[in-house]
């Protein structure tokens, strides 16, 4: 994975408090939005250096993740201009946090059997759910 930022934002410190992509988890170099059909959707553009071209241009070489159509800014104490939180892919990623928590939580605690045929129904409710759900995309 590469990692590679603007030259001026290199450094220990910078590496530290950059946020990263929530895609990827590489090192977001800034972000673009694309306006379509009165929404705007947002991608994580990774720098990855320069190529020189024959003709002697240079080129850019990047590369994008996209974060979801929903995205705000948060400002970050020590880094206003680095502290973004981009709201569609984080969520995202909070809940399958959230789940791989819940699937911890179940080998560690003791549950007694109503409460375990509660939630193994509950489980199977939800993966129908979510097979139809994912049937809609298809
Ligand atoms: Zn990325």
């Amino acid at each position: 994975m590469s990692e590679v930022g603007p030259k001026e934002h290199q450094g220990k410190e910078e590496s530290v408090s950059r946020p990263k992509c929530p895609r990827c988890g590489g090192v977001i170099s800034y972000i673009e939005h694309q306006k379509k059909g009165g929404k705007y959707y947002y991608y994580a553009v990774h720098y990855l250096g320069y190529t020189k071209t024959s003709n002697g241009k240079v080129k850019k070489n990047v590369r994008k993740c996209y974060l979801g159509p929903k995205a705000y800014n948060y400002v970050s104490r020590t880094h206003s201009d680095l502290g973004i939180v981009f709201e569609g892919a984080v969520e995202e990623r909070r809940v399958i946090h959230y789940l791989d928590a819940f699937i911890m939580s179940l080998t560690k605690i003791e549950l007694d059997r109503p409460t375990l045929i509660e939630i193994i129904n509950k489980l199977k409710y939800l993966t129908q759910r979510l097979e139809e759900i994912v049937k809609e995309y298809e």
